[in-house]
């Protein structure tokens, strides 16, 4: 039968390891479905590691791949992936935020032939208003953008092999998951799923770390706008030539004194129209810079695996 990888990245979980090791071990092993955990700790400041280890230790087919440092969950996704060795592969937060039954739902459309099993939100779960307006905006954003439906998607899915080679050989590095999924096609259907109640620990996510999260994703992903850009440069030269055929009437006239306001608020809208979209530019060019140095996505210092018990495999 074929093997399924779970990924779950895991920062500052150290409650929560303990707990998801168990449920998704017992429930994949209950269904007879051959498997794998793939934990990845992204550089927690907590006892995660020791949870992975003493994980390691109790149940088999787990695998704790341990960062350098906090890379984020975009690069623990894919340094899960990347260690994942089954022939389909599952990405879940470590919260069980996600309910692992659909693991088995997803698990079983796979075998139907589905190379892509999206997980679906119905419901958000429970979230702060200021939380759920943010990240409501964001989505909208990104829909736009992307042109992807990114209202309801969640990092909660099931991969075959052949598509996580396939994002796993994209060169870049600011990824985003979510929707590169949906960017590489394959065929693809989804599994509804409510989004439960995180049981242990705290959200790892600011508003702050949101508004961050969306503009890398929203620049590496489009760039519509550096198309707004000259848009607004259109619309500010529309406005010249109309004050410009004003003034000069004016000027014939013989009251070309007067228009001082007008020439404020002239010297404001450009100026502020030139600043953001230097700043718009500006973010391209960093990410441009970022990309081009070329530096890994992640580092790993330590690797273990349920076989091999604390081996320590440095890289
Ligand atoms: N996570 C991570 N690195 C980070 C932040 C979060 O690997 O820098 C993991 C976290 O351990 C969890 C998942 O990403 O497994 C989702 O995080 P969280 O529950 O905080 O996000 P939310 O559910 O609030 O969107
Ligand atoms: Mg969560």
């Amino acid at each position: 039968m074929a093997k399924l990888s779970v990924v779950i990245p895991a920062y500052n979980e150290e409650k929560m390891i303990p707990k998801t090791a168990k449920v998704v071990s017992s429930l994949l092993a209950a269904e007879g479905i051959p498997y794998e955990i793939v934990f990845v700790n992204d550089g927690s400041k907590d006892g995660s590691w020791q949870q992975i280890e003493e994980a390691a230790r109790q149940y088999p087919g787990i695998v704790g791949v341990q960062f350098s440092r906090n890379f984020g969950k975009e690069a623990a996704i894919l340094a899960g992936l990347a260690n994942a060795t089954g022939d389909c592969c599952a990405v879940m937060d470590c919260d069980l935020q996600h309910p692992p039954e659909i693991l088995v739902e997803m698990y079983r459309l796979w075998e139907d032939g589905y190379e892509i099993v999206e997980g679906v939100k119905r419901t958000r779960g429970k979230e702060s208003a200021l939380h759920r307006a943010s990240a409501g905006m964001f989505y909208k954003i990104m829909t736009k953008t992307v042109k992807i439906d990114m209202s309801r998607a969640s990092d909660f899915k099931l991969m075959d092999r052949a598509a996580v080679d396939a994002l796993l050989a994209m060169p870049e590095r600011n990824t985003f998951f979510r929707a590169l999924s949906s960017w590489i096609g394959y065929r693809t259907t989804s599994v509804e799923f409510d989004v439960r109640e995180r049981e242990e620990g705290e959200s790892k996510w600011s508003t702050w770390s949101l508004i961050k999260y969306a503009v890398r994703n929203i620049i590496g992903f489009s760039t519509a706008p550096l198309q707004m850009v000259t848009v607004a440069g259109i619309l500010v030269f529309l406005l010249a030539v109309v004050l410009g055929i004003q003034s000069l009437y004016k000027y014939f006239c013989g009251h070309a004194v007067e228009g001082f306001t007008t020439v404020i608020l002239l010297i404001l809208i450009i100026g502020s129209i030139i600043m953001i979209s230097l700043g718009i530019i500006g973010c391209y060019i960093a990410k441009i810079y970022e990309e081009v140095k070329g530096r890994p996505r992640y580092l790993i210092s330590k690797k273990i695996n349920s076989k091999e018990d604390e081996k320590g495999m440095p890289r």
